[in-house]
This record gives structure tokens, sequence and C-alpha cells, in this order.
């Protein structure tokens, strides 16, 4: 195939490159060491006037882009939430792309817009999840969200659609979440005219999870006071410490309360097709929405995030304008630009399928057990040493912990720790993030790679403990300096 600047050999150069980069992505440093601004002063300030060779452009592709690459597929990344693209989802991904289809309406591509619908029900049936539900295919759980709390705006007021929020300075809505509940949902509030301040933090109780009874007040407070309790956000795999909200609970209060259960299960949803872990979504099925990210923890590469809604109807009413010249006379087909503020949409469900297929349901469990129990072996070791503590429950894959010695000064124990993360990932060995849980500073280590073996898990333990010996040093020199 010539043409374009391209041939054949091109195409088979890079599927060489891609495969062996699947073989040994651990041969790269794990978090890309560059200074801010680095890459960009290594390119042109200018886009060529000619046209460049294959040749010239993926030999800076090599000598200047990968070296900024943080790797996420490196089986030593450990931190925010581990996730890795299988290899088959990237060959569909490829033909994705090839075809270059727009499923906006059935017609301009029939099959991703069926296949769409037939992986979303295998994923809803994998979940344990009941028909009542539609799963719909965006971007990002961020977006699903949006387009979720969007519906149930207008749920609670279809004269929003024409009239925009007149009433929201009299009579505000209100969104319940909790400080562990992901920011989307308060950036939502303030593109959907709610507001941040109508975002109400519910206090949690010291499992990190949303406490039932303060929502319940916090309800009638807001109705006494001519306020409109319009969402409850409940999250099964909180970002912090992956912690559940009582979503039983929460759903009871919902449903008698009569307003809108969004159930962000971005991270651990997938889970629940464990059968150990179907508790997971427990309480989900009386929820309006539900958010599950298999570009996360089902090793579907970004990007690819699932929307459940049980009231499907409702986000057409919201999302549904179409100008003369979509429209159609097609038949009990499904227009998919109908569902959210995307007009053309990628081919996302091919890559989806091809990971379904190859794995299996099976495979799949047998990979989310894994990492379920590397965290739960990492989490023994933190828990089996006298210097080191566990922070919180570890009920998937994640473990937040600290280094603690025998300091008890809180400031120099949290300094103390931001110095084992420094080090330890500008050692090229390993990646790990940090969160606060309430004013404790917390080291994460998230497992969710396909690669990751318990050798990585031990390596990131050694290189913790090194760290913290290194930091012990260079700290009472510190001490003594001051
Ligand atoms: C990761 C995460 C999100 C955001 O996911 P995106 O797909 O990147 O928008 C939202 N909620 C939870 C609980 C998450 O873990």
């Amino acid at each position: 195939m010539n043409g374009f600047g391209f041939n054949g050999d091109d195409f088979a150069r890079v599927g060489a490159w891609i495969s062996q980069y699947f073989e040994h992505p651990e041969e790269y440093p794990v978090l890309a060491r560059v200074n801010p601004g680095e890459i960009a002063a290594s390119l042109p300030a200018s886009a060529p006037q000619e046209g460049e060779s294959f040749d010239a452009i993926f030999a800076d592709f090599e000598r200047l882009i990968l070296p900024g690459i943080t790797h996420w597929n490196h089986p030593r990344f450990f931190a925010y939430f581990a996730t890795s693209a299988a290899p088959i989802a990237i060959l569909a991904e490829a033909l994705a792309a090839t075809l270059d289809v727009k499923a906006m309406l059935w017609r301009t591509s029939p099959a991703a817009s069926e296949l769409e619908a037939v992986v979303m029900r295998w994923l809803r049936e994998l979940l344990g999840l009941p028909s009542v539900f539609t799963g719909i295919i965006y971007d990002t759980a961020s977006i699903a969200g949006f387009t979720a709390l969007a519906a149930a705006r207008d749920a609670m007021d279809p004269a929003i659609r024409d009239r925009g929020m007149i009433n929201q300075a009299t009579h505000p809505f209100r969104i319940y979440v909790t400080e562990h509940t992901h920011s989307h949902i308060e950036k939502a509030a303030i593109a959907l005219g709610i507001g941040r301040e109508n975002v109400v933090k519910i206090v949690c109780d010291d499992h990190f999870a949303m406490d039932p009874l303060a929502l319940l007040a916090a309800i009638s407070d807001d109705r006494a006071a001519g306020r409109r309790p319009m969402a409850i956000v409940a999250t099964a795999g909180t970002t912090s410490t992956t912690s559940i909200d009582p979503i039983p609970e929460i759903a009871e209060i919902a449903q008698r309360e009569r307003v809108w259960l969004h159930v962000d299960a971005a991270y651990a949803g997938v889970a629940a097709i464990v059968p150990e872990f179907a508790a997971t979504l427990a309480g989900a099925e009386y929820a309006d929405s539900i958010v599950v990210n298999p570009h996360k923890w089902l090793f579907v590469p970004m990007d690819l995030s699932v929307l459940f809604i049980r009231n499907e109807g409702q986000l057409r009413r919201t999302f549904s304008l179409v100008p003369e010249y979509l429209t159609t006379t097609d038949e009990d087909v499904v227009n998919y630009m109908d569902y959210g503020l995307q007009l053309g949409r990628r081919f996302r469900a091919l890559k989806l399928w091809f990971v379904l297929r190859a794995f299996g349901a099976e495979g799949l469990r047998t990979h989310l057990r894994e990492h379920v129990a590397l965290a739960a072996e990492f989490a023994g070791w933190i828990e089996a040493s006298s210097e080191w503590e566990v922070l919180a429950p570890h009920p998937f894959s994640v473990v937040c912990f600290r280094y603690r010695g025998n300091q008890t000064d809180e400031t120099r124990i949290e300094r103390f720790n931001a110095g084992i993360l420094e080090r330890v990932n500008a050692s090229g060995t390993c990646f790990l993030s940090h969160t606060k849980l309430g004013a404790t500073y917390a080291l994460r280590l998230a497992i969710g790679n396909l690669r990751t073996t318990h050798r990585d898990v031990a390596a990131a333990w050694e290189a913790l403990q090194l760290a913290a010996n290194e930091q012990e040093d260079a700290m009472d020199v510190d001490d003594c300096a001051c």
C-alpha cells in the first residue's frame, strides 16, 4: 500500500515495535526522568512546510518522545490506579482507527452501534446487574458521571432543558457526596449550573464510608430550608482508599426521598465479575445510574467508561437534539448521539469485545483475584513490621500505609513519608503515589497491571525499606542542623 507518505513496511515496523514493547515494558524507567519543558524545548517551534519521511518521524518518536513517557504498562507502576492495556485491545484500537467510523447514527456504522449494545449486555450480565439497566460507552467516568447527573437534574425539573436553571438561586439543587467522592462530581456541579456550594459533603465513619444517618439529616435540613435534594453519589471503591459506601442503606434513603442515586464504581465495579467480590455492587441494583471503567481494571486501554442507566429514556430526553441533516427514517435502531454531548463517537466497543473474548470471564477473574491477593500480601508485610502501619482497610488491590518508626510528631512523620516517596520514585524502580486520609499523609500502592508479579511487589517493599533507611539518615542530619 502506498500513498500519503506511508507504505506497507511502516505498518509492519510499528507492529514489530509494539510487539517488542509489550514483551519488555519493564526495560524503561517507569517514571519519566525529564524536567518540565525539556520535551517541548527539543521540538521545532513550527510545523514543517514540507512533508517528512516516516523514517524521520519514527526516529524522533523514539529519540524525543519515548524518554518523556511514564510507562503505565510497566509492571512496577503502582501509582494512582495501576492499569494496563491488553495487547489484544491494541489490535482492536488499530482496527477501529483504520475504519475511522463515527458511530453517531446507527446508519453511520450499524456494526459499531449493535456491537456496543451487545457487549454492554455481556458486561451487565457479568457484573450481575438486572436487565433494566442500559449500558452506554463514554470516554471517561468523569463524562459518564456528568451525563448521569444532567439526566438526574432534568428528571427533577424537565423545564430546565428549555428555560435553564431559573430556580437555582432560590431553591438550589443539592448533591450529596463525601470527602472521599471523586472530584469529577464537583466539576459536574460546576458545569451543570448547580455550583460547588450545593455539593454537600456527608461525614464518613472511621472506614471512610458515608454515614447514612448523616445523609438523611442533611436531606431533611435541605428540604426544610426549601432546597431541592437532587442526587446522592455513593462510591464503590473510593479513589484514596477504595472504601465502599453502604449502598443498600443509601439506596433505601434515595428511594424513600425520591432522590437520584448515582453509584460511582469506576475502579472497583469490575471486581463484581468475580463471585467472591460480587458484594462490591450490592445495592447498586437500586441505583438510577452506575459507572464502571473497563479502562481502569479490566485491561482495556484508555479510554472506555460505561454508564449503566435505569431510565435510558430520561437520558434521551436530556440529550437528544436532532438537526435536519441528521434525521433518518431508520426504525428500531439506537442512535448513540442521542445519549450525550458528543456527536461523533469512537468505535470503543470493539476493544472491549476483543478483551472479553480473548480472556474470557474466567481469565479476567483470575487476574483480578491475583491482584487482590498481591495487595493483601503486601499489606501483610507492612503489618508484620513494627516500623510501618496500614492506614485503611484494603478490600481490593490498593493499600494505604506509612512509615512511623519511633516517631510521634505528625508533621515530622509526614515529611518523612514524603521523603520516602520521592526517593523511591527517583530510583526508577517503581512508581507510587500518595493521598491524605483526613490530616494523615498516606503512601499508596495500587496493583492493577497484567504483568505485575510477586517479584515486582517484593521489589517495591524492598525499595520502600531502603528509602526509609536513607531518609532516617538524611533527617537525622537535618535535625542536628536545626
Ligand atoms: C478514576 C476514577 C474516576 C475518574 O475516572 P476517569 O475515567 O479518568 O474520568 C472517577 N471515580 C472514581 C471512583 C475513580 O476511581
